[in-house]
Protein backbone atom coordinates (compact mmCIF):
# COMPACT_ATOMS: atom_id res chain seq x y z
CA UNK A 1 0.00 0.00 0.00
CA UNK A 2 0.89 3.88 -0.24
CA UNK A 3 3.18 3.41 3.59
CA UNK A 4 5.81 2.61 1.27
CA UNK A 5 5.89 6.22 -0.26
CA UNK A 6 7.65 9.01 1.18
CA UNK A 7 6.59 11.74 -1.12
CA UNK A 8 3.90 11.38 -4.06
CA UNK A 9 3.16 14.16 -6.86
CA UNK A 10 -0.40 14.55 -7.97
CA UNK A 11 -1.06 16.13 -11.19
CA UNK A 12 -4.38 17.15 -11.61
CA UNK A 13 -4.44 16.72 -7.56
CA UNK A 14 -7.39 19.66 -7.58
CA UNK A 15 -9.42 17.63 -9.28
CA UNK A 16 -12.13 15.53 -8.14
CA UNK A 17 -10.56 12.11 -8.64
CA UNK A 18 -6.96 13.81 -7.51
CA UNK A 19 -8.29 15.32 -4.00
CA UNK A 20 -9.26 12.10 -2.84
CA UNK A 21 -6.50 10.25 -3.80
CA UNK A 22 -4.38 13.19 -2.15
CA UNK A 23 -6.56 12.65 0.80
CA UNK A 24 -6.16 8.90 0.73
CA UNK A 25 -2.29 8.97 0.38
CA UNK A 26 -1.88 11.68 3.63
CA UNK A 27 -4.35 9.15 5.33
CA UNK A 28 -1.05 6.66 4.64
CA UNK A 29 1.31 8.79 5.70
CA UNK A 30 2.61 9.81 2.26
CA UNK A 31 3.58 13.78 1.39
CA UNK A 32 1.99 14.78 -1.30
CA UNK A 33 2.52 17.73 -4.11
CA UNK A 34 -0.64 18.37 -5.84
CA UNK A 35 -0.01 20.26 -9.25
CA UNK A 36 -2.61 21.85 -11.21
CA UNK A 37 -3.74 24.60 -13.40
CA UNK A 38 -7.33 24.62 -12.48
CA UNK A 39 -8.64 23.85 -15.93
CA UNK A 40 -11.43 22.18 -14.34
CA UNK A 41 -11.09 23.04 -10.83
CA UNK A 42 -10.50 25.46 -7.97
CA UNK A 43 -8.10 25.62 -5.17
CA UNK A 44 -11.50 25.36 -3.30
CA UNK A 45 -11.65 21.94 -3.85
CA UNK A 46 -8.31 21.00 -1.69
CA UNK A 47 -9.37 23.40 0.82
CA UNK A 48 -9.59 20.61 3.24
CA UNK A 49 -6.26 19.66 2.77
CA UNK A 50 -4.36 22.83 2.83
CA UNK A 51 -3.70 22.75 6.84
CA UNK A 52 -2.59 19.19 6.45
CA UNK A 53 1.44 18.02 7.36
CA UNK A 54 2.85 17.15 4.09
CA UNK A 55 0.22 18.69 1.69
CA UNK A 56 1.47 21.06 -0.87
CA UNK A 57 -0.40 22.63 -3.71
CA UNK A 58 1.49 24.43 -6.55
CA UNK A 59 -0.39 25.96 -9.67
CA UNK A 60 1.53 24.82 -12.84
CA UNK A 61 0.68 23.49 -16.45
CA UNK A 62 1.63 20.10 -16.84
CA UNK A 63 2.00 20.08 -20.49
CA UNK A 64 5.05 22.94 -19.70
CA UNK A 65 8.63 21.90 -18.51
CA UNK A 66 8.56 20.99 -15.28
CA UNK A 67 10.20 23.48 -12.14
CA UNK A 68 11.77 21.92 -9.79
CA UNK A 69 9.67 19.97 -7.33
CA UNK A 70 11.75 18.14 -5.10
CA UNK A 71 11.90 14.31 -5.22
CA UNK A 72 8.94 11.63 -5.55
CA UNK A 73 9.09 8.04 -4.94
CA UNK A 74 5.66 7.89 -7.04
CA UNK A 75 3.89 10.09 -9.55
CA UNK A 76 0.47 9.67 -10.73
CA UNK A 77 -0.73 11.44 -13.51
CA UNK A 78 -4.21 12.84 -13.73
CA UNK A 79 -4.06 16.16 -14.97
CA UNK A 80 -6.64 15.85 -17.69
CA UNK A 81 -10.17 17.39 -18.58
CA UNK A 82 -12.45 14.29 -18.08
CA UNK A 83 -16.09 15.42 -17.90
CA UNK A 84 -17.31 15.34 -21.48
CA UNK A 85 -18.99 18.84 -21.20
CA UNK A 86 -15.10 20.09 -20.23
CA UNK A 87 -13.15 17.98 -23.05
CA UNK A 88 -15.47 18.92 -25.95
CA UNK A 89 -14.56 22.50 -24.70
CA UNK A 90 -11.31 22.29 -24.30
CA UNK A 91 -10.26 19.99 -27.44
CA UNK A 92 -6.51 21.00 -27.99
CA UNK A 93 -6.12 21.47 -24.03
CA UNK A 94 -7.39 17.79 -23.33
CA UNK A 95 -4.82 16.79 -26.53
CA UNK A 96 -2.16 18.51 -24.67
CA UNK A 97 -2.34 17.09 -21.57
CA UNK A 98 -2.38 13.34 -22.71
CA UNK A 99 0.62 13.94 -25.39
CA UNK A 100 2.70 16.29 -23.69
CA UNK A 101 1.56 16.25 -20.10
CA UNK A 102 2.37 12.77 -19.76
CA UNK A 103 5.52 13.15 -21.35
CA UNK A 104 6.79 15.57 -18.99
CA UNK A 105 5.27 13.30 -15.88
CA UNK A 106 7.08 10.59 -16.94
CA UNK A 107 10.34 12.24 -17.87
CA UNK A 108 9.71 13.40 -14.01
CA UNK A 109 9.11 9.98 -12.79
CA UNK A 110 12.17 8.51 -14.48
CA UNK A 111 14.66 10.95 -13.26
CA UNK A 112 13.51 10.44 -9.79
CA UNK A 113 13.32 6.24 -10.63
CA UNK A 114 9.92 6.69 -9.00
CA UNK A 115 6.61 4.40 -9.83
CA UNK A 116 4.72 6.10 -12.38
CA UNK A 117 1.09 5.74 -12.67
CA UNK A 118 -1.34 6.92 -15.46
CA UNK A 119 -4.64 7.56 -14.77
CA UNK A 120 -6.20 6.26 -18.06
CA UNK A 121 -10.02 5.67 -18.97
CA UNK A 122 -12.33 3.38 -20.15
CA UNK A 123 -13.19 5.42 -23.41
CA UNK A 124 -10.06 3.61 -24.62
CA UNK A 125 -12.93 1.08 -25.49
CA UNK A 126 -15.10 3.98 -27.46
CA UNK A 127 -18.63 2.45 -28.25
CA UNK A 128 -17.34 -1.03 -27.26
CA UNK A 129 -18.58 -4.30 -29.20
CA UNK A 130 -17.25 -6.66 -26.19
CA UNK A 131 -19.31 -6.50 -22.99
CA UNK A 132 -18.02 -6.39 -20.32
CA UNK A 133 -15.13 -4.98 -21.51
CA UNK A 134 -11.96 -6.75 -20.28
CA UNK A 135 -8.07 -5.29 -21.09
CA UNK A 136 -7.58 -7.17 -23.58
CA UNK A 137 -10.32 -5.82 -25.74
CA UNK A 138 -8.68 -3.40 -28.22
CA UNK A 139 -11.29 -1.12 -28.36
CA UNK A 140 -14.00 0.86 -31.34
CA UNK A 141 -12.61 4.50 -31.11
CA UNK A 142 -14.07 6.98 -34.03
CA UNK A 143 -10.65 8.61 -34.26
CA UNK A 144 -12.13 12.32 -35.72
CA UNK A 145 -15.35 12.45 -33.60
CA UNK A 146 -15.43 15.20 -31.00
CA UNK A 147 -14.94 12.29 -28.17
CA UNK A 148 -11.48 11.61 -29.76
CA UNK A 149 -9.94 14.44 -28.19
CA UNK A 150 -10.36 12.49 -25.11
CA UNK A 151 -10.10 8.47 -26.17
CA UNK A 152 -6.91 9.45 -28.29
CA UNK A 153 -5.19 11.66 -26.05
CA UNK A 154 -5.42 8.58 -23.57
CA UNK A 155 -4.89 6.31 -25.92
CA UNK A 156 -1.70 7.92 -26.73
CA UNK A 157 -0.87 9.08 -23.24
CA UNK A 158 -1.35 4.49 -22.64
CA UNK A 159 0.89 4.44 -25.88
CA UNK A 160 3.91 6.47 -24.58
CA UNK A 161 3.63 4.92 -21.23
CA UNK A 162 4.33 1.73 -22.39
CA UNK A 163 7.25 2.97 -24.61
CA UNK A 164 8.67 4.19 -21.60
CA UNK A 165 8.72 1.55 -19.49
CA UNK A 166 9.75 -0.97 -22.62
CA UNK A 167 12.76 1.72 -23.79
CA UNK A 168 13.82 3.74 -20.87
CA UNK A 169 12.69 1.09 -17.65
CA UNK A 170 10.30 3.24 -16.43
CA UNK A 171 8.29 1.17 -13.45
CA UNK A 172 4.49 2.20 -14.97
CA UNK A 173 1.32 1.15 -14.46
CA UNK A 174 -1.68 2.23 -16.88
CA UNK A 175 -5.00 2.35 -14.87
CA UNK A 176 -8.31 2.06 -17.02
CA UNK A 177 -10.60 4.06 -14.80
CA UNK A 178 -14.52 3.77 -15.23
CA UNK A 179 -16.80 6.16 -14.25
CA UNK A 180 -16.48 7.32 -10.34
CA UNK A 181 -18.79 9.45 -8.54
CA UNK A 182 -18.95 10.95 -5.38
CA UNK A 183 -18.23 14.31 -3.40
CA UNK A 184 -16.74 17.11 -4.62
CA UNK A 185 -17.80 17.11 -7.94
CA UNK A 186 -18.50 20.29 -9.38
CA UNK A 187 -22.27 20.98 -9.94
CA UNK A 188 -21.66 22.55 -13.22
CA UNK A 189 -19.46 19.58 -13.90
CA UNK A 190 -21.98 17.95 -16.71
CA UNK A 191 -21.33 14.79 -15.90
CA UNK A 192 -24.42 12.50 -15.05
CA UNK A 193 -24.29 12.17 -11.03
CA UNK A 194 -23.63 15.39 -10.17
CA UNK A 195 -25.83 16.80 -12.91
CA UNK A 196 -28.73 14.36 -11.93
CA UNK A 197 -28.29 15.00 -8.25
CA UNK A 198 -28.04 19.05 -8.96
CA UNK A 199 -31.35 18.82 -10.97
CA UNK A 200 -33.30 16.30 -8.24
CA UNK A 201 -32.44 18.93 -5.82
CA UNK A 202 -33.34 22.03 -7.30
CA UNK A 203 -37.00 20.72 -9.04
CA UNK A 204 -34.99 21.50 -12.00
CA UNK A 205 -35.94 19.22 -15.08
CA UNK A 206 -33.97 15.89 -15.26
CA UNK A 207 -31.86 16.04 -18.54
CA UNK A 208 -31.76 12.45 -19.85
CA UNK A 209 -29.77 12.24 -23.13
CA UNK A 210 -30.64 10.13 -25.86
CA UNK A 211 -33.06 7.46 -24.81
CA UNK A 212 -31.76 6.60 -21.64
CA UNK A 213 -30.94 2.76 -22.45
CA UNK A 214 -27.39 3.42 -22.66
CA UNK A 215 -25.70 2.23 -19.29
CA UNK A 216 -22.90 2.99 -16.99
CA UNK A 217 -20.90 1.10 -14.34
CA UNK A 218 -20.59 3.73 -11.57
CA UNK A 219 -17.76 3.30 -9.09
CA UNK A 220 -17.99 5.31 -5.72
CA UNK A 221 -14.73 7.67 -5.61
CA UNK A 222 -12.99 6.37 -2.43
CA UNK A 223 -12.97 3.22 -4.52
CA UNK A 224 -11.57 3.94 -7.57
CA UNK A 225 -8.70 5.81 -5.22
CA UNK A 226 -7.99 2.72 -3.48
CA UNK A 227 -7.57 1.02 -6.24
CA UNK A 228 -5.18 3.65 -7.71
CA UNK A 229 -3.34 3.07 -4.62
CA UNK A 230 -3.12 -0.82 -5.35
CA UNK A 231 -1.86 -0.42 -8.33
CA UNK A 232 0.90 1.88 -7.71
CA UNK A 233 2.10 -0.48 -4.90
CA UNK A 234 2.60 -3.19 -7.25
CA UNK A 235 5.01 -3.10 -10.11
CA UNK A 236 2.16 -4.20 -12.43
CA UNK A 237 1.85 -2.47 -16.00
CA UNK A 238 -1.30 -2.81 -16.20
CA UNK A 239 -3.67 -1.57 -17.99
CA UNK A 240 -5.82 -2.56 -15.42
CA UNK A 241 -9.68 -2.28 -15.15
CA UNK A 242 -10.64 0.09 -11.84
CA UNK A 243 -14.44 0.13 -11.85
CA UNK A 244 -17.52 -1.23 -10.51
CA UNK A 245 -19.11 -3.84 -12.34
CA UNK A 246 -22.77 -2.75 -11.25
CA UNK A 247 -24.55 -1.43 -14.47
CA UNK A 248 -27.37 0.84 -14.88
CA UNK A 249 -28.71 2.39 -17.46
CA UNK A 250 -28.80 6.14 -17.59
CA UNK A 251 -32.74 6.06 -17.51
CA UNK A 252 -32.51 3.82 -14.12
CA UNK A 253 -29.99 6.22 -12.67
CA UNK A 254 -31.82 9.04 -12.90
CA UNK A 255 -34.97 7.01 -11.46
CA UNK A 256 -33.02 6.19 -8.59
CA UNK A 257 -31.47 9.52 -7.89
CA UNK A 258 -35.15 10.71 -8.11
CA UNK A 259 -36.04 8.46 -5.56
CA UNK A 260 -33.34 8.72 -3.04
CA UNK A 261 -34.16 12.90 -2.77
CA UNK A 262 -37.79 12.47 -3.11
CA UNK A 263 -37.72 14.90 -6.04
CA UNK A 264 -40.60 15.67 -8.12
CA UNK A 265 -38.01 16.91 -10.92
CA UNK A 266 -39.90 15.84 -14.56
CA UNK A 267 -37.94 14.04 -16.66
CA UNK A 268 -36.71 16.18 -20.31
CA UNK A 269 -35.52 13.95 -22.86
CA UNK A 270 -32.76 16.04 -24.68
CA UNK A 271 -30.23 15.37 -28.00
CA UNK A 272 -28.15 12.43 -27.63
CA UNK A 273 -24.32 13.08 -27.28
CA UNK A 274 -22.77 12.07 -30.75
CA UNK A 275 -20.43 8.41 -30.20
CA UNK A 276 -22.31 8.24 -26.57
CA UNK A 277 -20.32 4.79 -26.13
CA UNK A 278 -24.17 2.70 -25.64
CA UNK A 279 -23.11 -0.12 -22.86
CA UNK A 280 -20.15 0.08 -20.81
CA UNK A 281 -19.15 -2.39 -17.87
CA UNK A 282 -15.66 -3.20 -16.06
CA UNK A 283 -14.53 -7.12 -16.29
CA UNK A 284 -12.20 -6.38 -13.00
CA UNK A 285 -11.21 -10.20 -12.83
CA UNK A 286 -7.76 -8.93 -13.60
CA UNK A 287 -7.75 -6.08 -11.08
CA UNK A 288 -8.57 -8.87 -8.38
CA UNK A 289 -6.56 -11.02 -8.89
CA UNK A 290 -2.98 -8.75 -9.48
CA UNK A 291 -4.19 -6.52 -7.26
CA UNK A 292 -6.19 -7.44 -4.82
CA UNK A 293 -8.84 -4.94 -5.41
CA UNK A 294 -12.67 -4.50 -5.77
CA UNK A 295 -14.74 -2.20 -5.23
CA UNK A 296 -16.86 -2.35 -1.59
CA UNK A 297 -19.21 0.63 -1.32
CA UNK A 298 -22.94 -0.03 -3.40
CA UNK A 299 -24.34 2.17 -5.10
CA UNK A 300 -27.10 3.18 -2.75
CA UNK A 301 -24.42 3.79 -0.32
CA UNK A 302 -22.17 5.91 -2.71
CA UNK A 303 -25.18 7.94 -3.78
CA UNK A 304 -26.42 8.49 -0.01
CA UNK A 305 -22.89 10.25 0.66
CA UNK A 306 -22.96 12.22 -2.45
CA UNK A 307 -26.05 13.34 -2.05
CA UNK A 308 -25.52 14.27 1.66
CA UNK A 309 -22.53 16.32 0.23
CA UNK A 310 -24.44 18.07 -2.30
CA UNK A 311 -27.21 19.07 0.22
CA UNK A 312 -23.96 20.54 2.36
CA UNK A 313 -23.06 22.13 -0.50
CA UNK A 314 -26.13 23.85 -1.34
CA UNK A 315 -26.94 25.19 2.49
CA UNK A 316 -23.00 26.52 2.37
CA UNK A 317 -24.01 28.22 -1.27
CA UNK A 318 -27.55 29.50 0.03
CA UNK A 319 -25.73 31.17 2.92
CA UNK A 320 -23.01 32.77 1.33
CA UNK A 321 -25.33 34.47 -0.79
CA UNK A 322 -27.41 35.81 2.28
CA UNK A 323 -23.81 37.65 3.58
P1 LIG B 1 -11.44 16.68 -13.02
O1 LIG B 1 -11.70 17.54 -14.21
O2 LIG B 1 -12.23 16.92 -11.79
O3 LIG B 1 -9.90 16.78 -12.63
C1 LIG B 1 -8.86 16.96 -13.55
C2 LIG B 1 -7.86 17.92 -12.95
O4 LIG B 1 -6.77 18.08 -13.86
C3 LIG B 1 -8.46 19.32 -12.71
O5 LIG B 1 -8.13 19.76 -11.43
C4 LIG B 1 -7.79 20.16 -13.79
O6 LIG B 1 -7.69 21.52 -13.42
C5 LIG B 1 -6.45 19.47 -13.93
N1 LIG B 1 -5.80 19.72 -15.21
C6 LIG B 1 -6.32 19.61 -16.47
N2 LIG B 1 -5.40 19.93 -17.39
C7 LIG B 1 -4.26 20.25 -16.70
C8 LIG B 1 -2.97 20.67 -17.10
N3 LIG B 1 -2.64 20.83 -18.38
N4 LIG B 1 -2.05 20.90 -16.13
C9 LIG B 1 -2.36 20.75 -14.83
N5 LIG B 1 -3.57 20.36 -14.40
C10 LIG B 1 -4.51 20.11 -15.33
O7 LIG B 1 -11.57 15.18 -13.52
P2 LIG B 1 -11.54 13.83 -12.67
O8 LIG B 1 -12.84 13.18 -12.81
O9 LIG B 1 -10.98 14.08 -11.31
O10 LIG B 1 -10.49 12.97 -13.52
C11 LIG B 1 -9.14 12.85 -13.11
C12 LIG B 1 -8.41 11.88 -14.02
O11 LIG B 1 -9.03 10.60 -13.96
C13 LIG B 1 -8.41 12.31 -15.49
O12 LIG B 1 -7.16 12.01 -16.05
C14 LIG B 1 -9.48 11.44 -16.09
O13 LIG B 1 -9.23 11.18 -17.46
C15 LIG B 1 -9.37 10.17 -15.27
N6 LIG B 1 -10.67 9.47 -15.25
C16 LIG B 1 -11.70 9.91 -14.48
C17 LIG B 1 -12.93 9.24 -14.54
C18 LIG B 1 -14.11 9.68 -13.71
O14 LIG B 1 -15.19 9.09 -13.85
N7 LIG B 1 -13.99 10.65 -12.83
C19 LIG B 1 -13.07 8.14 -15.38
C20 LIG B 1 -12.01 7.75 -16.16
C21 LIG B 1 -10.79 8.41 -16.09
N1 LIG C 1 -26.01 12.08 -19.67
C1 LIG C 1 -27.36 12.38 -19.58
N2 LIG C 1 -27.71 13.58 -19.02
C2 LIG C 1 -26.81 14.45 -18.52
C3 LIG C 1 -25.42 14.13 -18.60
C4 LIG C 1 -25.07 12.92 -19.18
O1 LIG C 1 -28.22 11.60 -19.99
O2 LIG C 1 -27.22 15.52 -18.01
C5 LIG C 1 -25.63 10.78 -20.28
C6 LIG C 1 -24.54 10.85 -21.33
O3 LIG C 1 -25.09 11.15 -22.61
C7 LIG C 1 -23.99 9.43 -21.25
C8 LIG C 1 -24.12 9.09 -19.77
O4 LIG C 1 -25.11 9.98 -19.25
O5 LIG C 1 -24.79 8.55 -22.00
C9 LIG C 1 -22.83 9.27 -18.97
O6 LIG C 1 -22.35 10.56 -19.26
P1 LIG C 1 -21.20 11.24 -18.41
O7 LIG C 1 -21.04 12.61 -18.97
O8 LIG C 1 -21.46 11.12 -16.95
O9 LIG C 1 -19.88 10.39 -18.67
P2 LIG C 1 -19.34 9.50 -19.88
O10 LIG C 1 -19.50 8.11 -19.41
O11 LIG C 1 -20.12 9.76 -21.12
O12 LIG C 1 -17.93 9.92 -19.98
Amino acid sequence: MSEQYERALVTGGCGFVGSHLCEQLLDAGTAVLALDNFATSTPANVARLLDRPGFELIQHDVTEQLPTLGCFDVVFHLASAASPAAYLRLPIETLRAGALGTANALELAERNRARFVLASTSEVYGDPAVHPQPEGYWGHVNPVGPRSVYDEAKRYAEALTMAFRRERGVNTGIARIFNTYGPYMRTDDGRMVPNFIAQALSGAPITIAGTGEQTRSLCYVDDTGRGLLALASTDHPGPVNIGNPHEISVRGLAEEIRSVTGSTSPVQYVDGAIDDPKRRCPDISLARRELGWWPVVTRAEGLRRTIDWFIGRRAVAAEESLR
